[in-house]
Formats: C-alpha cells, sequence, structure tokens
C-alpha cells in the first residue's frame, strides 16, 4: 500500500493509498475532487472507498463529485457524523476494521476537534512495515485541533490513544500547520533540544516549500507540547500539575498565539 499526498486549498492534505495489484485507490479526506481524479489518472487506479476523519468541508468537499464519477464507492465515516459526511454508508466506531489493499485499519474515536471524529490506523503487517495514522485534524505535526465539539478531557483522551502507538507509526496530519505549531511549541518548551531541533529542520523544509508530514508518534511525543501534559516543562508554563488542566491552558494558549 503506497501513500500519496496531494497539497490542495491553502494548507490542507488529500492522502491517497494506492493498492498496486488491483489498480485501486482509498482516499482520506477528500477536500476537493479534481486533484484526486487527476492523481487517479496518473495512477490508471478505480476509486473504491472513501475515509473520511470526520465532517469539515476541508475534508468531505470532494465527496459528491467523487461519488457521482464511480458510484460504487464506498464511503467511511463515523457512526456519530451521520448526516453530516456526503454520501457517507459506513458509520464506523471505536474498533472496527477496515481493510483495504493487504492492510486492515483499526478505527479509533478520537473525538475533540469534533464529536464525531475518527481515526484510521493501519498496523504493520510485518517487522520491515510501518504502521500509518490517518488522523485527521486531531494530532497535527506539532499541535492538536481546535475543540469545536469536544473538551479538554477528550481531547486528552483521545491524543492519549494516539501517543499510545508504536513510536515509528507514520503520522498523516491534513493540514500543513508545522512551523506555526513549533513556534508556539517553543514558546512554552523552549529548553527543549529536541524541538529546537525539529525547528530548524521544518523551518529549512518550508523555506524550499517541502513537506513536513508525514511525520512520526515517537517525534510528536518527544516535540509536541500537546502530548506533554504530563512533563514537567509544559506544566510550569502552564502553571499546572493536573494533565488536563495543563492541556487546556495550552491549547487556551495556543487559540491566542
Ligand atoms: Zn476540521
Ligand atoms: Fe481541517
Amino acid at each position: 500500500m503506497q501513500v500519496y499526498r496531494l497539497p490542495v486549498l491553502s494548507d490542507n492534505y488529500i492522502f491517497l493509498l494506492h493498492d498496486r495489484d488491483r489498480h485501486t485507490v482509498a482516499v482520506v479526506d477528500p477536500a476537493q475532487a479534481q486533484p484526486v481524479l487527476q492523481q487517479l489518472q496518473a495512477l490508471g487506479a478505480e476509486l473504491t472507498a472513501i475515509f473520511n476523519t470526520h465532517h469539515h468541508s476541508d475534508h468531505v468537499g470532494g465527496n459528491q463529485q467523487l461519488i457521482d464519477r464511480f458510484p460504487q464507492v464506498t464511503v467511511y465515516g463515523g457512526a456519530e457524523d451521520r448526516g453530516r459526511i456526503p454520501g457517507q454508508q459506513v458509520f464506523l466506531q471505536a474498533g472496527d476494521r477496515v481493510s483495504f489493499a493487504n492492510r486492515t485499519a483499526s478505527i479509533l474515536f478520537i473525538p475533540g476537534h469534533t464529536k464525531a471524529h475518527i481515526a484510521y490506523y493501519f498496523p504493520p503487517n510485518n517487522p520491515d512495515e510501518s504502521g500509518e495514522l490517518f488522523c485527521g485534524d486531531t494530532l497535527f505535526a506539532g499541535g492538536c485541533g481546535r475543540l469545536f465539539e469536544g473538551t479538554p478531557a477528550q481531547m486528552v483522551a483521545s491524543l492519549s490513544q494516539l501517543r499510545n502507538l508504536p513510536d515509528n507509526t507514520r503520522v498523516w496530519c491534513a493540514h500543513e500547520y508545522t512551523l506555526k505549531n513549533l513556534q508556539f511549541a517553543l514558546s512554552v518548551d523552549g529548553d527543549n533540544l529536541d524541538l529546537q531541533h525539529r525547528f530548524a529542520e521544518v523551518k529549512a523544509a518550508r523555506s524550499l516549500a517541502q513537506a513536513t508530514v508525514p511525520s512520526s508518534i515517537a517525534l510528536e511525543k518527544s516535540t509536541n507540547p500537546f502530548l506533554r501534559w504530563d512533563y514537567p516543562s509544559l506544566q510550569s508554563a502552564a502553571n499546572s500539575q493536573d494533565p488536563v488542566q495543563t492541556f487546556a491552558r495550552l491549547r487556551g494558549m495556543k487559540d491566542q498565539f
């Protein structure tokens, strides 16, 4: 299963999963249809699945046009997004499994950004493969999504699930927000050497217009302030010793940043 990353809109990414043996593609969060259709043509592949993480228009905007072009496509989304995702046919809950190519994803229920948000986690089939996590707008490289429909406690529980995935899991988040996220991270965790190093790398990459996605769970655990609510440095920045309150205060500071 090869993953392709398409930059669209101002800072979104659409991901295509390609099954080279069957000449099929599954698309994650098609913000727009046209870039997906072009890539399908370049690959000579049919679209068989749409995997939506949540209902926001910059994640489902291309659904209807793709359904019109490929009427056989199956549209997946979270059970609690019923009525909010165009063409949704499969209503997924925590622990459900979805297969594509030779891989099977576990569905993680990760509310917080929205009340229905899910992630698709494809564990490796063998030690040579990495796991692939498609986490929409919940975990970003160096940051996390805003809390539109959920509470800090829900988001901490959701991010905890992601933090517990294997270190080498590749993190395919839906926006290129990394540089801005790391600027904020430095303002609350400035003594973190891993973070300083990552910031320099990301700054260089962005100056060349290179993507910083995918990230990895290991990198996020060592540098993302929104996975570090139990570290003394972040607790002191948030002036709290409570994990959820630390997270909530950091999220509030980021909203103002
Ligand atoms: Zn969103
Ligand atoms: Fe988004």
